[in-house]
């Protein structure tokens, strides 16, 4: 087991793995910027090391001073959280090299899945269903109408290199195909210096369900059930559960399996989730995260399972604490994003905190780095905390979670509180009933 890790990573998650590190008795180091010398995740960790001004490129993306952090403090593994480095093909390979451990996925995984057309190609190799389009990248017009009519419009055209929804346009007929296919191209390639493109079936009514699963790098690997996570603002998660209102048992574990098959074959290690869309009883890929998500805590509320004390068993040698057969799913869980943002504009509102009062309860977790008196930096996302409320079934959940939202207080900046408030009283919410395109509609519909 390791001796120290160091947690290359700010707010809630630094604190969320520096937890798990001290509940296995293993030493911590936080890192942190000019601006977040007053955080949580400093106060709490045995040792801190400020690795630059508040830019992130400077300090939590400057693989020079994390590593003379590790250096500085003889640490023997780093957690990258989410975000920042932690897919960072090269970071892992930079610490490999230093004979320090990082705690995720071999650096050949990484790669695969940070391009889509090769993550998709890999996919359809293991056996997930992918979205119907073109095999790879396409270059000519001509080939593409002619693909395109095969799967059938509307069709998308998406960035090899995309991310956060860039390069991605509709094309509803083929006279639409070739402005579409350019200005993909040419988004693409200002915005990631990569303009491939390829060509998918747009779904029109799709819902976002997600696998969590983890490997041990030797072959065995588990799927700890599914996120449904359709509930999205340009393409940002809001709400998330577990399970999916839509899935039943036999649904749930047969597409659990064949992920979890996928992995074992790929040799994959730690924690990883496989996205899909989800529509008329069909999966369809669409990525591979391979790090910890934001909302993975809903998968550890109706497992019991801790996921970072599984990564960091794995990553120090010690294999997965569980068989797939042991993975019991329990009652339902959802969890909401609290933003500090205006609820209807969404406008960052940075500032300083005057009160901070969590919920409690049977059943009621808050992952939050803040508190009364805590200055938000207006430098990084505006995250402050997630709620995470767990009960026997679903009623019981979205029961409870009215009931935390209405005990949370969050003063003296604007934060997506109310937003929560509304949605728990939705009737489509409540019978689990909208799709990824469901928020945008009720935010316009509300205005
Ligand atoms: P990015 O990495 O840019 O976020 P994704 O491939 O994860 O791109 O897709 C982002 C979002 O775009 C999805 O969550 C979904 O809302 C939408 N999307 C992606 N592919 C399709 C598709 N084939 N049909 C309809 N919507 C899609």
């Amino acid at each position: 087991m390791f001796h120290k890790i160091l947690i290359a990573n700010r707010g809630e998650i630094a604190l969320r793995v520096l937890r798990a590190a001290k509940e296995l008795g293993i030493q911590t180091v936080a890192v942190h910027s000019t601006a977040d010398a007053d955080a949580m995740h400093v106060r709490l960790a045995d040792e801190s090391v400020c690795i630059g001004p508040p830019a992130s490129r400077d300090s939590y993306l400057n693989i020079h001073q994390i590593l003379a952090a590790c250096e500085i403090t003889g640490a023997d593994a780093v957690h990258p959280g989410y975000g920042f480095l932690s897919e960072n093909a090269k970071f892992s390979e930079i610490l490999d090299a230093h004979n320090l451990t990082f705690i995720g996925p071999r650096a050949e995984h990484i790669r695969v899945m940070g391009d889509k057309i090769e993550a998709k190609r890999t996919a359809k190799r293991l056996g997930i269903p992918v979205v119907p389009g073109s095999e790879g990248a396409v270059t000519d017009d001509t080939e593409a109408k002619r693909i395109a009519a095969e799967i059938g419009y509307p069709v998308l055209v998406k960035a090899s290199a995309g991310g956060g929804g860039r390069g991605m346009k509709v094309a509803k007929t083929e006279a639409d195909l070739s402005d579409a296919l350019a200005n993909a191209r040419n988004e693409a390639g200002a915005a990631f210096g990569d303009d491939a493109v390829y060509i998918e079936k747009y779904l029109a009514k799709p819902r976002h369900i997600e696998v969590q699963i983890m490997g041990d790098g030797k072959g065995n690997a588990i799927h700890l059930g599914e996120r449904d996570c359709s509930l999205q603002r340009r393409h940002q998660k809001v709400w998330e559960e577990a399970n999916s209102p839509a899935l039943n048992v036999e649904q749930r574990m047969k597409i659990g399996e064949i992920c979890s098959r996928a992995v074992a074959d790929l040799g994959y290690s730690g924690a990883g989730t496989i996205e899909f869309l989800y529509e008329d009883g069909e999966f369809y890929f669409i990525e591979m995260n391979t790090r910890l998500q934001v909302e993975h805590p809903v998968t550890e509320a109706i497992t019991g399972i801790d996921l970072v004390h599984e990564q960091i068993r794995v990553a120090s040698g010690g294999g997965l604490s569980v068989t797939q057969d042991e993975v019991r799913f329990h009652g339902h869980a959802i969890e909401c994003r609290i933003n500090a943002e205006d609820p209807r504009t969404f406008v960052p509102s940075p500032g300083v905190i005057t009160h901070f009062h969590t919920p409690g309860g049977l059943g009621v977790r808050v992952d939050s780095g803040v508190y009364s008196g805590y200055k938000i930096p207006p430098y990084y996302d505006s995250l402050i905390g997630k709620l995470i409320v767990h009960g026997r079934n679903r009623v019981e959940c979205m029961m409870r979670l009215r009931r935390a939202l209405d005990e949370f207080v969050v003063d003296g900046i604007n934060s997506t509180l109310p937003l929560f408030r509304d949605l728990v009283g939705n009737v489509d919410v409540a019978n689990g009933d909208y799709d990824i395109h469901w928020l945008e509609k009720y935010l316009a519909d509300s205005k």
